[in-house]
């Protein structure tokens, strides 16, 4: 059986990177869950898809194929055969996808890709509801968290386009934080049994150390 590790936790807290590392360190593949629900938010913004229509959503969803394909500089994410990882962290796909992962007919579909990447691959699967509704029976899960304005520089510092200013990422941030953990559907809250990690005063080494002590091997 595989070998699953979560990793949940709010906009920024350094998921991705943290999941980078732990999966080099464990010879294992990661999982971006959040550039699945960024997928959707392009191809609804692409298609020029009214999110109000709810009633054709399914159909909508149902002629979405993603993929996520590890490359020798990261992950990728493709839309059907198009590569669409470039177009998918604008501030405007960040807000849309924040608003479809509500949505239970998106979240249903996703939730499908991601158990089945996990049938045949060890993998450490980051976003936020990965130790509570997606994998409840992990090997190993985590809640990595930091402070608001700690994650607005992080996130402000490592993005080379400035779309945005410190201040507008943090209040992006803080939207999002309250849409993921007051929607009804998979609200973000860590599980009872996942490990709680506050990387406010800790680097990406720390965060991965202190995860790496806690797997068992
Ligand atoms: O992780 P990232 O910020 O790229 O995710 C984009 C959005 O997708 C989040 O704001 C959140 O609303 C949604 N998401 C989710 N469940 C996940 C991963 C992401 O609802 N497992």
């Amino acid at each position: 059986k595989p070998l699953i590790i979560t990793i949940d936790g709010p906009a920024g807290a350094g998921k991705t990177t943290v999941s980078k590392a732990l999966s080099t360190r464990l010879g294992c593949i990661y999982v971006d869950t959040g550039a699945l629900y960024r997928g959707v938010a392009y191809e609804i913004q692409r298609c020029n898809f009214n999110i109000e229509r709810t009633a054709e959503i399914e159909d909508f969803l149902s002629g979405i194929e993603l993929n996520l394909k590890m490359e020798k500089d990261g992950l990728h994410l493709y839309s059907l055969s198009q590569d669409i990882t470039d177009y998918i962290r604008t501030p405007e796909i960040t807000m849309l996808a924040s608003s479809v992962s509500a949505m239970p007919a998106v979240r249903e579909k996703l939730l499908g890709i991601q158990r089945s990447i996990a049938e045949f691959n060890d993998a450490v699967f980051e976003g936020r509801d990965m130790g509570t509704i997606v994998f409840p029976d992990a090997d190993y899960k985590f809640f990595l968290y930091a402070d608001l304005e700690i994650r607005a520089r992080r996130r402000y510092s490592e993005t080379d386009k400035k779309e945005q200013t410190l201040d507008e990422v943090a209040a992006s941030m803080a939207v999002r934080d309250k849409n993921d953990s007051s929607r009804s559907e998979a609200p973000l809250k860590p599980a009872a049994d996942a490990v709680m990690v506050d990387s406010t005063h800790m680097n990406v080494e720390d965060v991965v150390e202190k995860m790496m002590a806690h797997i068992v091997f």
